[in-house]
C-alpha cells in the first residue's frame, strides 16, 4: 500500500485486502464492505465486456455528495452562519446520462443542482432535475435560444440563473425576459485579481480568459436599473480555477469576492447568492501537498474556511448571509471511475548471457568494451559508466563505416547493457549520486505494454501532465520487482503513462510485476471520473471502451447496474465519415475478383466476408 500511496488518494474507497487484492470499499448495512476489483473484471467478462473496461462505481458519487453537503452543513451549523448551502455540480465534468442522472437522484436529498455551459447541457438540467429547489446555473456565453431555454426553465418552476459573461449578454436577457415576459434571475461573473497555484493558474488573475472586469460590472449594474430588473441581480459568481491546491488562495479569493459582494448591494442589487464556480480539489498523488496533483486542505476545512470568511466580511457590515453556492465537479466524480486494462506485453532491457571468456578476433573497441564492463566498481561509478558510454558508441560508429558486422555489434550491445545493469545495481549504495546516474534506472525500465489508449481514455495525462494513481489491482501479497513505463495500444510516442506518484515525490517508473504467460495481469488507473471522458478522443480510431456500473449492496453484495459496449470498428469508421456498409461491398468485390482470378476458392472468399463483417462488429481495442 505504501509504495502506491492507495490508503492516502484513495480516501478509503480503495484499499488492499490481506490476499493482496485492490477492493473498492462501502459503507455496510453493519459496517464497511468490500469487493475486489478481480471479482468485478470476472463478472463483467461473464457479462461479455472485455477489457479496457471502465469501472463506475455508483456509491462512490453519492458518498461525495454526502461529503460536501455535510460538510457544508456542519460547517454552517458549527459557525452559526445565517444561509444555506447549494451545491451545483457541473455537467461539462463528466456528462454521461448515468453519471448525471446519478447525481441528480443522489443530490436530491440535498436540494444539488446543476451547471450549464451550453445550450444542451441546459437541455440535460432540465431533463434530469426533478426538485425545483436545486439550481440551474448556466455559465457560457449564451444566445437567445440559450436564454429563451432558460426563461422557459423559469417558467416551468426551475430556479435557473444566467451568470452574464460579457456585457452583450445582459442587453439580450433584457431583451428577451421582456420577449417572454418572465422574471429572470441573474448573477455575474466577476475577474478576481487574486491569483491561485497550481495547473490552472491562469483562470484566476487579471489575464483569466473569463470574467467581466471592474468596469464591465458597473456598466451592466447601470443596464439593469436603467431596465428595472436591478432586483434581478442575485447572485455573484467567480471561480478561480481547477485542483486549486493552497486553501489560503481560496480564502484570498472569498475575501475578495465578499468586497465585490458588498459594494454591489450598495448599488442596489438585492444579491442572495455567493456562487465560488469549482476548484475544490482532490489528493491524485497522495501527498498532500501544494503539489499540482494534490491540496493542503480537506473537504472539511474547504467549508470551514469558506463559510468564515464569507461571515467575516459580510457581518462587518450587517448583511445578511448569502446562500452558499460551489459548482465542485472533479472533487464530485473523480473518484467514481477506474480505468481497468490488461498487459499484453512487456519489454525489457535485460541483457542476455556473455561468455566466461572474451571470445577471440573481436574489434579492439569491443574489447574495450568488454575490459570496462568485467570492471565496474562503485568507487568509481561515474567513470565506469562514461567510459560504457563512450565504448558503445565507438562501437556503433565502427558499425555505420562497416568495421563491425551485425553480429557482433549486437554482442556489444548486450554487453554494454550487462555494463549499465551492473551500474545501476551498485547505484543505491553510492553516498551521493550524480543527476545522470539518477535517470539510469528509468532509461532502463521495462515498457508494459497496455490494451488502452491515453488519448481515449486518459487524455489530461498527455495534455497536461496529469498524475492518475496507477497500480496493479491484484498480486499485491507479492513484492513487485520489475520497474516499469506503460505504453498504450497507439504506437504513439506520446501514448505512455511515465509519470508515477511515490511515496518519495513522482517519479518516472512503476513497481509492477513480471507477468505471467498464463495469466492475466491488471492495472487500474484510479480517480478518473472527471473531465477524462468527454475529452478523450479517437487517436489510431480506439474508441470508447467498455463501460460499466456497479453498486455495492448492504451485504457486500454487487449489482451490475448498467453496462455499454464501447464503439465497434464500425462505429469510429462512421465517426471519421467511411460509410462500412461501401466498404463491406468494396471488400466483397474485390474478393470477388480474387475467386475470378483464381488466387483464392469460393469457400476462403466466404471465410474472407465473414471475418470482414465480424471485425466491422468488433471492439477496437485488443481481444484475446
Ligand atoms: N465552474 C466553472 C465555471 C468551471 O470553469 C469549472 C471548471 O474549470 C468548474 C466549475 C469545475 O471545477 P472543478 O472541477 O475544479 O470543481
Amino acid at each position: 500500500a505504501e509504495l502506491y500511496g492507495i490508503d492516502e488518494w484513495g480516501s478509503g474507497y480503495f484499499g488492499i485486502s490481506d490476499n493482496g487484492n485492490v477492493e473498492v470499499r462501502a459503507q455496510g448495512d453493519h459496517g464497511q464492505v468490500a469487493v475486489p476489483l478481480t471479482d468485478i473484471i470476472d463478472g463483467l467478462s461473464q457479462r461479455g465486456l472485455q477489457m479496457p473496461v471502465l469501472l463506475r462505481i455508483e456509491n462512490l458519487v453519492d458518498s461525495r455528495l454526502s461529503i460536501l453537503n455535510e460538510s457544508f452543513a456542519h460547517a454552517i451549523a458549527t459557525t452559526g452562519y445565517q444561509g444555506q448551502y447549494r451545491g451545483a455540480f457541473p455537467i461539462k465534468v463528466n456528462q454521461q446520462s448515468h453519471i448525471v442522472e446519478e447525481i441528480a437522484r443522489f443530490g436530491e436529498r440535498y436540494n444539488h443542482g446543476l451547471e450549464a455551459g451550453s445550450k444542451a447541457e441546459l437541455m440535460i438540467a432540465m431533463s434530469v432535475l426533478q426538485n425545483r429547489e436545486s439550481l440551474i446555473i448556466c455559465n457560457g456565453y449564451k444566445d437567445a435560444e440559450f436564454i429563451d431555454l432558460g426563461l422557459q426553465a423559469r417558467k416551468l418552476g426551475f430556479k435557473c440563473i444566467f451568470v452574464l459573461e460579457t456585457v452583450a449578454e445582459v442587453k439580450l436577457v433584457i431583451e428577451r425576459s421582456r420577449a417572454l415576459d418572465v422574471d429572470p434571475i441573474i448573477g455575474v461573473r466577476l475577474k478576481l485579481s487574486t491569483k491561485v497555484d497550481g495547473h490552472w493558474a491562469e483562470d484566476s488573475g487579471d489575464r483569466s480568459l473569463f470574467g467581466l472586469t471592474t468596469k464591465e460590472l458597473v456598466e451592466i449594474i447601470d443596464l439593469l436599473r436603467a431596465a428595472e430588473l436591478i432586483h434581478s441581480l442575485q447572485l455573484l459568481h467567480f471561480h478561480l480555477g481547477s485542483q486549486i491546491p493552497n486553501i489560503r488562495n481560496i480564502r484570498a479569493g472569498v475575501l475578495e469576492a465578499c468586497r465585490y459582494y458588498i459594494e454591489m448591494v450598495g448599488e442596489g442589487a438585492p444579491l442572495s447568492y455567493i456562487d465560488l464556480g469549482g476548484g475544490l480539489a482532490i489528493d491524485y498523488d497522495g501527498t498532500s501537498s501544494v503539489s499540482g496533483h494534490s491540496r493542503n486542505y480537506s473537504v472539511e476545512e474547504y467549508c470551514v474556511d469558506v463559510v468564515e470568511a464569507i461571515a467575516q466580511q459580510l457581518d462587518a457590515h450587517e448583511l445578511p448571509h448569502p446562500t452558499i453556492v460551489t459548482e465542485s465537479g472533479r472533487a464530485t466524480v473523480a473518484h467514481t471511475s477506474v480505468l481497468l486494462f490488461n498487459v499484453l506485453d512487456v519489454g525489457h532491457f535485460n541483457p542476455g548471457p556473455i561468455p566466461e571468456q572474451l571470445p577471440e578476433k573481436l574489434h579492439e573497441q569491443i574489447s574495450n568494451l568488454w575490459y570496462t564492463v568485467k570492471g565496474v566498481k562503485l568507487e568509481k561509478l561515474q567513470e565506469c559508466y562514461n567510459d560504457v558510454i563512450y565504448y558503445r558508441d565507438q562501437v556503433r560508429d565502427c558499425f555505420f563505416s562497416g568495421e563491425i558486422n551485425l553480429r557482433d555489434r549486437a554482442f556489444a550491445e548486450n554487453l554494454c547493457l550487462v555494463g549499465l545493469q551492473k551500474i545501476v545495481e551498485l547505484i543505491p549504495q553510492m553516498k551521493r549520486i550524480p543527476p545522470e546516474l539518477e535517470e539510469l534506472p528509468e532509461q532502463l525500465a521495462d515498457i508494459y505494454y497496455g490494451n488502452f489508449s491515453v488519448f481515449q481514455s486518459l487524455p489530461d495525462s498527455w495534455a497536461i501532465n496529469q498524475v492518475f494513481p496507477v497500480m496493479p489491482i491484484h498480486r499485491l501479497d507479492e513484492k513487485p520487482s520489475r520497474q516499469a513505463t506503460i505504453a498504450d495500444l497507439t504506437c504513439d510516442c506520446d501514448g505512455k503513462l511515465d509519470k508515477f506518484a511515490g511515496p518519495e515525490g513522482e517519479t518516472n517508473t512503476v513497481s509492477l510485476h513480471p507477468i505471467n504467460p498464463d495469466e492475466e495481469y491488471y492495472l487500474g488507473v484510479f480517480l478518473v471520473g472527471a473531465y477524462q471522458e468527454t475529452l478523450g478522443d479517437l487517436h489510431n480510431l480506439f474508441g470508447d471502451t467498455n463501460v460499466a456500473s456497479v453498486r455495492i449492496n448492504g451485504d457486500g453484495s454487487l449489482d451490475f447496474v448498467h453496462e455499454l459496449h464501447g464503439d465497434s470498428i464500425s462505429d469510429v469508421l462512421s465517426y471519421v465519415e467511411y460509410d462500412p456498409q461501401s466498404m463491406f461491398r468494396q471488400f466483397r468485390m474485390a474478393a470477388e475478383q480474387a475467386v475470378r482470378d483464381g488466387r483464392i476458392t469460393v469457400s476462403d472468399r466466404q471465410q474472407m466476408l465473414a471475418a470482414y463483417s465480424e471485425s466491422l462488429r468488433g471492439y477496437t481495442y485488443f481481444e484475446r
